[in-house]
C-alpha cells in the first residue's frame, strides 16, 4: 500500500490552449471577447490604491456583491460571488449536489460537469440531446440528484428559447433537487431564467464576466439564487477559503458594471459578427447551428474536408480553433467569434485549406 493508491484521482478538465503572449495567433478557441473591457476598468486600475493590498479582502464581497444585486435587481442575500463560474459552479456542485440519487445533464454540454462529479464522487447520468441538439425535457422529469443544464448551451450554441416554459417545467417537476442553470453565453441572445428564482427555491442562476465583459483574465462569476441556496453555498464556501474575491477582482468588477452601454456594444458587434461568419460558412456548404453564444458551431462539407483536417490547417496557419475527438462532437469545430478582421482571416483560410 503505496500513498499514490489514497490519491483521489481524476482526469482533469482540458482547457483550450494558451499560447504564451509573444507567439502571435488568431485565437478563437476559449470564447474570449475580442475587445477589451470597458475603459472605465483602466480607469480604476490606474487608480488602485496599492498599500489596500496589506489588507485581507471582503470575505463576503460586499461591495461587489451589492453592485451586482442592484443590477440584476435581486436582494444581496441572493448573490453569491466567486473566481470565475467555475469556481461558482464547483461550490454548487459541492453544496448541493449530495444524494445516492445521480445528477443529470446533456452528453454534449460544457465538459467541466463531469469532472467535478469525478473529483467530488457525486453519480452522474448523461442525457442525449436530440438530433438538433436541443434537451429532450422529459428526460429531465425523472427522479434525480440535481441538474445541470446550461443555456444556451456549449458548444452547440444552441439556446432553449422556443418553449419558454421549458425550463420552469423542469425545475416545477423537481422540487427535491436544485437545478443549476448556466447561462455563461445568455447575454449573446439567450433567455435568462432569472425571473424563476422569485418563484422557486430550487433554482441556481450562473453567470460570468469571462465571455460578455471581457474579464475572463480576472476570474469573476455569480450566481442568483433563493437566499437559502445562497446561505448554503456560502457556508460551504467559508468551509474552505473565506477570501475568495481579492481586491483588485472587487474594484474592476465594480468598474465593468459601471458602463453597461460600452458593454451592450461590444456584445452587439460580437453577434452581427457572428452571424457573418454564420452565412460565409453556410454558403460554404458548412452546417451551422443557430447560434446565441460568441461561438458557431460548424461541420464541414464531409464530402470535401473532415473538421479534423481544417482544425490542423488552420492551425498551420496560426488560427486556433476548437476541435473534439468524440462521438457527436468530431465532424464539427467551434469557432469563437472575433474582430471582423479575424473572422475575414479565417474565412479566407478555410477558402485556401479547401482549395487543398
Ligand atoms: C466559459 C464557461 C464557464 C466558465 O467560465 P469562467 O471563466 O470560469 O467564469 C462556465 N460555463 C460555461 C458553459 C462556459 O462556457
Amino acid at each position: 500500500m503505496s500513498w499514490e493508491d489514497k490519491v483521489r484521482k481524476v482526469v482533469p478538465y482540458t482547457p483550450g490552449e494558451q499560447p504564451s503572449d509573444d507567439h502571435k495567433v488568431i485565437k478563437l478557441n476559449t470564447n474570449e471577447m475580442p475587445y477589451p473591457p470597458s475603459p472605465k476598468v483602466a480607469e480604476a486600475l490606474a487608480a488602485f490604491d496599492v498599500d489596500s493590498l496589506r489588507l485581507y479582502p471582503a470575505p463576503d464581497v460586499g461591495p461587489l456583491r451589492d453592485a451586482l444585486a442592484a443590477r440584476y435587481g435581486v436582494e444581496a442575500d441572493e448573490m453569491f460571488v466567486g473566481v470565475g463560474s467555475d469556481d461558482v459552479l464547483a461550490t454548487a456542485f459541492l453544496t448541493f449536489f449530495n444524494s445516492d440519487r445521480p445528477v443529470i445533464f446533456p452528453d454534449i454540454t460544457y465538459s467541466f460537469y463531469d469532472v467535478w462529479c469525478d473529483v467530488y464522487r457525486i453519480t452522474y447520468e448523461i442525457k442525449k440531446l436530440d438530433e438538433e441538439f436541443h434537451i429532450v425535457k422529459s428526460d429531465y422529469l425523472t427522479e434525480n440528484g440535481g441538474i445541470v443544464i446550461a443555456n444556451p448551451n456549449a458548444p452547440t450554441g444552441v439556446s432553449e428559447d422556443k418553449d419558454v416554459d421549458f425550463i420552469e417545467d423542469i425545475v416545477k417537476a423537481n422540487p427535491d433537487s436544485v437545478v443549476i442553470v448556466d447561462e455563461a453565453y445568455v447575454d449573446f441572445g439567450g433567455v435568462s431564467a432569472l425571473p424563476l428564482i422569485d418563484k422557486y427555491d430550487n433554482i441556481l442562476i450562473v453567470r460570468t464576466f469571462s465571455k460578455s465583459r471581457a474579464f475572463a483574465g480576472m476570474r469573476i462569476g455569480f450566481a442568483m439564487g433563493n437566499s437559502r441556496l445562497i446561505k448554503y453555498m456560502n457556508d460551504v464556501k467559508y468551509s474552505i477559503n473565506s477570501y475568495t474575491m481579492n481586491r483588485p477582482a472587487i474594484e474592476l468588477g465594480i468598474a465593468a458594471l459601471s458602463d453597461e452601454e460600452y458593454y451592450a456594444d461590444a456584445v452587439a458587434k460580437v453577434v452581427k459578427t457572428r452571424e457573418w461568419t454564420a452565412r460565409e460558412l453556410r454558403d460554404r456548404g458548412f452546417t451551422v447551428t443557430d447560434s446565441r453564444t460568441n461561438f458557431v458551431f460548424a461541420a464541414p462539407p464531409a464530402d470535401r474536408i473532415s473538421a479534423r483536417e481544417l482544425f490542423s490547417g488552420l492551425k498551420k496557419r496560426n488560427i486556433y480553433v476548437r476541435w473534439w475527438d468524440k462521438d457527436r462532437l468530431r465532424d464539427r469545430l467551434r469557432i469563437s467569434i472575433g474582430t471582423d478582421e479575424e473572422m475575414q482571416a479565417l474565412i479566407k483560410a478555410v477558402d485556401e485549406i479547401m482549395k487543398g
